[in-house]
């Protein structure tokens, strides 16, 4: 067995709970908003076109064809238009409040505290995230999991996103590692698990959902607890 010292976890969807602490922030937003009497729609209406439409703008972002700014508005925006609200003072104030809300919610999976325990006293370790910087350091403080990590490099610091190279070799510059005693644990298959193969990192696939595999990572798991089997 290869004899890791630096273990690199991705955040959102692999230790933080992103989908669970979207859905309570867009259900706080969305009650007080009173889009439920204006557009005449439940929560669930509004939380399954937003879900398609963000992860469509996501996309776009990646490909470095919208700016985040753009993104971060045009979410709400084009959610409220679909449902026939056109109403920008609206969508102005939606994308601020889920900036300054979803951070502050700590929902993280099953035992990521007690797992990153164990880790913490046999390894260094760091976050690479592809969230914004404002973002992705509150949801670390407010969910507990800042003491766990050295550092934590988010792809707005490099100026790219996961899976480019380049994020993977500043991450093991900035925590003065080697690739071939580091091992990246995270939930995407294209942005952590290609991506850290690039820069010949080992890899975790942390398969919470029982995904159809398009990869070939080095280990493949469906529950944090299984760290424990092999670090
Ligand atoms: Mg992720």
């Amino acid at each position: 067995m290869k004899k890791y010292k630096h273990l690199f976890f991705d955040l959102d969807r692999t230790l933080w709970d992103f989908e669970k602490n979207s859905v309570f922030t867009l259900q706080e937003m969305f009650e007080e908003a009173k889009i439920e009497q204006r557009a005449h729609i439940s929560f669930s209406d509004f939380h399954e076109y937003y879900v398609g439409y963000n992860l469509s703008l996501w996309d776009l972002y990646k490909d470095g064809k919208i700016k985040k700014e753009h993104l971060s508005v045009q979410r709400f925006r084009g959610t409220l238009e679909h449902f026939n609200i056109s109403d920008e003072t609206l969508s102005l104030k939606m994308a601020q409040d889920y900036i300054r809300i979803s951070p502050t919610k700590t929902a993280l999976f099953p035992d990521t505290i007690t797992v990153l325990k164990v880790l913490s006293k046999r390894y260094s370790m760091h976050i690479i995230t592809n969230g914004f910087n404002e973002v992705q350091f509150i949801k670390l403080k407010n969910s507990g999991l800042s003491p766990f990590f050295q550092e934590v490099i988010t792809s707005e610091m490099v100026g790219v996103q996961k899976p480019h190279k380049e994020v993977f070799s500043y991450a093991l510059d900035k925590a003065a590692a080697l690739s071939d005693e580091s091992l990246m644990i995270g939930d995407d298959q294209v942005s952590d698990i290609q991506g850290a193969q690039k820069v010949g990192v080992d890899q975790v696939f942390v398969d919470f959902h029982h995904d159809a595999l398009k990869c070939n990572p080095t280990f493949h798991i469906h529950s944090l607890s299984e760290l424990l089997n092999f670090l």
